[in-house]
């Protein structure tokens, strides 16, 4: 370290030469230049300078060294605060100050010394927090990582090492997505452009519920992923965090559940189906003229067995897109025709039930790419929920609209509504609201499940709002078809 300079005493020792001259010259003039004056005088005046200089030597040596001494106090307290605020600021805090400190430095090395004890409380405290958040990190139940702005891991917990097979030194500091690559199951397409989302946009995301996790050393792991950005105190993006789970057991007994549900489908529809022709023989009088009271028995039979025929085929459409075996026939087609038939095939009900039924069309609406048939279904069960959960006399209108996001199908409907703790519920597999209607209506509560799988194989979204009592509007949009 360098040493403060001492003070320059040049201009001390100037000013003994210059009076030193001064002296020289003033006796050349006395002796050599006024001969008149006697030599009693000049004896005297020689003498007196004499005394003068040496009292001036004298002071002069006084004040030298007094101010040498002084200086090199000075100097050697400042040393000590110099050298005390670098150790503080090398991050050496556990060092008391006063000790050593020169007595001089009175308040300031207090005041250097309060410093680095409130220093030192703030870093540990401020470690232990961190060692806290780490340690619940490390040790929490699913695969957590985060990674900084540059795309590297910084932090790799327990589970996470588990499920990749890699351990954490090895990862930490590489690039997230050169170890772990999270893909579509089927198509294998990367799913690896989410984090721009969570670091650029400040987005949460979740991936598909089809997303793998592909590790280092090629393994496959069903996951469900959750991520969210860091921010720090002001809002700035500083980071990602991604939480992942293994679903294999999940997946396992979804598909047991998806093949049990498939197979006893298949083996329902055979027998429903005969019951049905059966049904349709004895109308026909095949076994004789039936009387008014078994006719009846018979068409309630017929309405029972349409019930079990239409839920049956409800659960094998599931099973079959839940098992990615539900081929869609992509074509450019035209919502508006498609929602035309549909509107027509359930006109003739909505009369029987005196509701009115009305289909609004914009004008120049853009094409789509879909598959007709199942595109048909998603319209009709919106429909027929809007006629199904509207009183008598109650309206239904139905409207083919477009936006920037693409060809909307909606149906607004002044029905029962739904109350707002339902919501979240609506789109699940067998979940059917209660309401005021619901008892006197039969089904399966896989209607808008099945329409949102549909609609979103077909890039689309499906949407509603309700209120309770008031009505709802369900609605679907399809991506307009793009012309080259
Ligand atoms: P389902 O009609 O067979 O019960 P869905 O999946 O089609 O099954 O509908 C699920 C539930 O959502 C229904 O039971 C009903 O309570 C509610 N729902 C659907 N559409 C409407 C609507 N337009 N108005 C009020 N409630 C509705």
């Amino acid at each position: 370290m360098k040493k403060l300079p001492l003070p320059k005493f040049g201009i001390v020792l100037k000013t003994l030469i210059t009076s030193l001259g001064i002296g020289v010259i003033s006796l050349i003039i006395i002796f050599y230049l006024l001969p008149q004056i006697s030599s009693e005088i000049k004896i005297a005046v020689f003498v007196g300078g004499l005394y003068l200089f040496g009292f001036l030597l004298f002071s002069y040596s006084l004040y030298l060294g007094f101010t040498l001494f002084l200086a090199l106090k000075v100097r050697n307290t400042l040393n000590f605060l110099i050298i005390s605020a670098k150790s503080i600021a090398s991050g050496n805090l556990e060092i008391e100050l006063n000790r050593n400190a020169p007595s001089e430095l009175g308040e300031a090395i207090t005041a250097l010394e309060n410093l680095r004890v409130s220093m030192r409380d703030r870093i540990n405290f401020a470690q232990e927090e961190k060692d806290r958040a780490e340690a619940i990190l490390f040790n929490v139940g699913e695969g957590v990582f985060a990674i900084n702005l540059r795309g590297e891991i910084i932090i790799f917990n327990k589970i996470a090492e588990k499920l990749v097979g890699i351990g954490r030194d090895q990862i930490l500091g590489q690039k997230y997505d050169q170890v772990l690559q999270f893909t579509n199951e089927r198509t294998k397409e990367s799913y690896g452009q989410f984090i721009n989302e969570v670091l650029l946009e400040g987005k949460s995301v979740t991936l598909p519920t089809d997303t793998i996790l592909v590790t280092g050393g090629k393994s496959e792991i069903p996951v469900a992923v959750n991520s969210s950005p860091i921010k720090n105190q002001k809002g700035i993006i500083v980071g990602g965090i991604v939480v992942f789970r293994d679903i294999s057991h999940e997946k396992e007994v979804e598909e047991i559940r998806t093949d049990l549900i498939s197979i006893a489908s298949h083996q329902l529809r055979t027998p429903l189906s005969e019951i049905k022709g059966l049904i349709s023989l004895l109308n026909d009088g095949i076994a004789g003229q039936m009387n008014k009271g078994q006719k009846e028995y018979l068409d309630l039979l017929t309405i029972a067995n349409e019930r079990m025929i239409n839920l049956v085929n409800d659960l094998l459409n599931i099973s079959r897109l839940e098992q990615g075996r539900l081929q869609l026939n992509f074509q450019v087609v035209s919502l508006e025709e498609l929602t035309s038939e549909v509107f027509k095939s359930l006109q003739l009900k909505s009369s029987e039930n005196s509701q009115t039924l009305t289909l609004s069309i914009d004008p120049n609406l853009p094409k789509v790419t879909a598959d007709p048939e199942k595109t048909k279904e998603i319209i009709s069960n919106l429909i027929d929920n809007a006629l199904k959960y509207t009183y008598k006399n109650g309206k239904i209108q139905v409207r083919v609209t477009s936006t920037t996001d693409g060809v909307w199908v909606l149906v607004k409907d002044s029905g029962v509504g739904i109350p707002k703790d339902k919501y979240k519920d609506l789109f699940k597999k067998f979940s059917r609201v209660e309401n005021p209607l619901s008892n006197m209506i039969s089904g399966s509560g896989l209607g808008l499940y099945a329409a949102k799988q549909l609609v979103e194989r077909q890039s689309g979204k499906i949407w509603f709002e309700s209120v309770e009592g008031k009505g709802s509007t369900f609605g679907f949009v399809l991506p307009a078809t793009k012309i080259k």
